[in-house]
């Protein structure tokens, strides 16, 4: 057996007791859910705001995927640009690129006005393509990119490669050539199927040690308006007209807003006293899929990276475009025995949860999950070390998917008392922290632009 084993939650070194709420509250703003979104969301709203803020956790701080996943930090969607496009029409679609971009410069922001010390790593992280649909996707993402003003990511294709000369001359401007030896060197593979590397600004962070970092900061900075408190599961939630009232164990709270910040939309029921029913089914489209991860130590001899490999099979769906991919970090460690070690962690498995079906994160990981991260390893990193590497962590962690994979972010259009940072999807990090500050707007009472982001009304459509 394999316990589900996640490197972010061994740094953390808690000591903290879980202290729940142990009476009843009254609060401006109530968050419910302590990942990074959460604990983000509360960072903007304390310092742009002067609004009391208390945060409930369920379990502990950062324990939910924001402890679980690979710690990437990246800027793309998980569902190609070219899709959101068609759905939401070019500005909409790249103006939404571009507040995902944005959270860069927040991340940034947060860093250096906390102090903070969890290691942020930044490079210039790539992709490897295989596929001829999959490089000419990426220079029409590229395309709009140039038109819209956002900054290209570079692509570079093997002068080898049979297809180069069908690339339509659209495009030209927008990739060079390089013998295949420079660009596999690039995607550190030795595999030969890949024909093109894409490179863009990628990083590295424990984003469960940042989260809880930045909650104690808060807790000192913001010691008359904030609190926050674990071991808090929400029950039930009943939206009034200007205020809602939670339900936590046996007590109540009483909140002028409410942020859920949950992943996904389980373990509690909502109720709109105020207005059209809002859909408590909702959760049921946020679809939950369980992502493997593996990782080993190695010397540090290499610097940070980010790499995703996308191959050519076609055989699960780990990206919605049905094509098989895996992705790949190495950053400085700091393990148990103190000697500096850089840890090299992948992924790509995923299973599907069945509806209705429970995730728990107590559940071991499947060793044939760990065998195909291995088999991808030692077949495409050239770094894969001469003998078997030993995984010193396996782990899996829950993403909710939001039906066109966009994060939601926003007041519920029935009933504005509510709003959302959640739908954490495969790439969540920058998208919850952009979530978190968007969200301070609202409650800021600014008048906020439409994005693509917004939380729909006919989501609400159906009641029970
Ligand atoms: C395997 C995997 C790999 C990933 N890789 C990456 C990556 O490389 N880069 C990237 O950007 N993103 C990645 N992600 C996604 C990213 O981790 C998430 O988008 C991000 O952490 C979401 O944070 P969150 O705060 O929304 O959710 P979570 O961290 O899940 O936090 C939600 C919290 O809400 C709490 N909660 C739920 N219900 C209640 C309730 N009723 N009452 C109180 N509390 C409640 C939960 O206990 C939980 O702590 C990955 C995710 C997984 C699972």
């Amino acid at each position: 057996m394999i316990p589900n084993r996640s490197p972010w939650i061994q740094q953390l070194k808690r000591t903290r007791a879980v202290v729940p709420l142990d009476t009843n509250a009254n609060t401006d703003v109530a968050i419910v859910g302590g990942g990074i979104a959460g604990v983000t969301t509360a960072f903007f709203i304390l310092r742009n705001t002067t609004q009391n803020v208390i945060l409930l956790e369920a379990d502990k701080i950062a324990h939910g995927a924001t402890g679980h996943n690979a710690g990437q930090i990246a800027s793309y969607f998980e569902r190609p640009l070219l899709e959101l496009i068609k759905e939401f029409g070019a500005e909409l679609a790249i103006e939404g690129q571009r507040s995902i971009e944005s959270a860069w410069l927040l991340l940034d922001q947060i860093v250096a006005e906390t102090k903070m010390q969890t290691p942020l790593y930044r490079f210039t992280g790539y992709a490897g393509l295989s596929t001829f649909d999959q490089v000419v996707n990426h220079l029409k993402h590229n395309r709009y990119r140039v038109d819209y003003k956002l900054l290209p990511e570079s692509i570079v294709m093997a002068d080898n490669w049979d297809l180069l000369s069908k690339i339509p001359k659209e495009y030209k401007d927008l990739f060079s050539v390089a013998p295949q030896k420079n660009v596999l060197e690039l995607l550190e593979t030795k595999n030969t199927d890949y024909v093109a590397a894409l490179g863009f600004q990628k990083g590295c962070m424990n984003s469960a040690l940042f989260s809880e970092e930045l909650i104690v900061y808060l807790s000192k900075a913001y010691k008359k308006r904030f609190s926050f408190y674990e071991g808090s599961p929400v029950k039930h939630i009943r939206l009034k007209k200007d205020h809602a009232n939670l339900k936590i164990r046996s007590h109540t709270m009483r909140a002028s807003r409410v942020v859920l910040c949950t992943n996904g939309f389980e373990h509690f029921t909502l109720k709109n006293e105020a207005g059209k029913p809002i859909n408590t089914k909702f959760h049921h489209s946020v679809a939950g899929r369980i992502g493997y991860m593996s990782g080993y130590l190695e010397p540090l001899k290499h610097p940070p990276t980010a790499i995703s490999y996308f191959n050519k099979t076609k055989e699960r769906g780990a990206d919605p475009t049905g094509e098989s991919y895996f992705y790949l970090t190495r950053r400085p460690h700091e393990h148990t025995d103190r000697t500096p070690h850089n840890l090299v962690c992948a992924g790509g498995p995923e299973k599907v949860l069945p509806n209705g079906a429970t995730y728990a994160r107590s559940d071991s990981c499947p060793k044939d999950m760990k065998n195909t991260i291995n088999d991808f390893l030692r077949d495409s990193y050239n770094k894969y070390p001469a003998s078997e590497a030993t995984f010193s962590f396996c782990w899996h962690g829950l993403m909710g998917y939001t039906p066109n994979g966009v994060r939601r972010v926003g007041p519920e259009p029935r009933n504005p008392v509510l709003l959302y940072n959640l739908g954490c999807n495969g790439v969540g990090i920058l998208p919850s922290i952009f979530g978190g500050k968007h969200i301070s707007r609202f409650l800021k009472g600014e008048k906020v632009e439409k994005t693509i982001f917004d939380p729909l009304d006919q989501e609400s459509k159906t009641t029970n």
